[in-house]
């Protein structure tokens, strides 16, 4: 059985062949999912699903790209804070907050920057609150973040998404506590250093993720991301590591499970 830790069944993309998709998931022992919201719309998106099928569980959050649409001024984000605070309470399957974080490659200006620290920030502090780990969006600012959460703890830890940072960052994020979560990525011929980042970390912090419809894994790389071709994933890390690609699945779940906070009963 596969946890996927970070899918997007509320994109447009996915969401259009739910049924598709989410069975086809299901057939192909994909059993348990986290589906991540971005911003207002797509949380409830998410926790809509979650409610109506108890294989799936919801995230909700801002996504760093999505700052721009806020204000700066504190109130705005007081206000988008509040949205995601009850949306994240009025569920016992929002189980993350996220995903949430800086993301530098898509913005570049210094004042931008700023206010996604600030969006971060509220978001972790929300997810202390609350009680809950956060699944984080990481973009060519590995280092700002990894500073960020080691200032503002997060009581929870949480699942660094689609990590792309180097073997001795991750083992820096791995001694805060987070899980490392490796998806189409990792099978790419040019992914090193998520290739060794795999193999220098402890198993133990090891999860696996889609990020459907984004960064579909080779043999379907630069197409659309589906939910099931999460498997090729996990194959490929076990070949890695050597290990079966059941022992694979166990690991990671039993990761999953751990950092998510949920006791696997069925
Ligand atoms: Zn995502």
């Amino acid at each position: 059985m596969i946890f996927d830790t970070h899918i997007h069944f509320n994109d447009e993309r996915v969401y259009q062949n739910f049924d598709k998709h989410f069975n086809e998931a299901l057939e192909s022992g994909v059993k348990r999912f986290l589906c991540i919201g971005y911003d207002v719309e797509s949380s409830k998106l998410a926790i809509k699903l979650a409610e109506k099928y108890p294989e799936i569980y919801a995230a909700v959050g801002i996504i760093p790209t999505e700052h721009k649409q806020y204000e700066l001024k504190s109130e705005e984000n007081l206000g988008t804070i509040e949205e995601i605070r009850s949306l994240a309470k009025s569920s016992k399957k929002v189980i993350a907050i996220g995903e949430i974080g800086l993301d530098y490659y898509w913005e570049k200006a210094p004042e931008i920057k700023e206010k996604q620290k600030i969006m971060f920030k509220e978001q972790i502090e929300l997810a202390n609150e609350l009680n809950l780990p956060i699944s984080i969006h990481c973009r060519d600012a590995i280092q700002d973040c990894f500073n960020i959460l080691k200032e503002h703890k997060v009581k929870k830890t949480g699942i660094m998404h689609c990590y792309s940072g180097s073997k001795e960052m991750a083992k820096e994020y791995e001694k805060l506590g987070y899980k490392i979560a490796f998806g189409g990525v990792l099978t790419f011929k040019n992914s090193k250093d998520t290739k060794e980042t795999l193999l220098n970390i402890k198993k133990e912090s090891i999860v696996f993720e889609t990020d459907a419809p984004y960064l579909a894994p080779t043999p379907f790389r630069g197409k659309m991301n589906e939910p099931k071709y999460i498997c090729e994933t996990v194959k490929f890390a076990a070949e890695m590591l050597n290990i079966s690609y059941q022992e694979m699945q166990d690991i990671a779940l039993k990761n999953s499970l751990e950092i998510l906070n949920i006791n696997y009963e069925n």
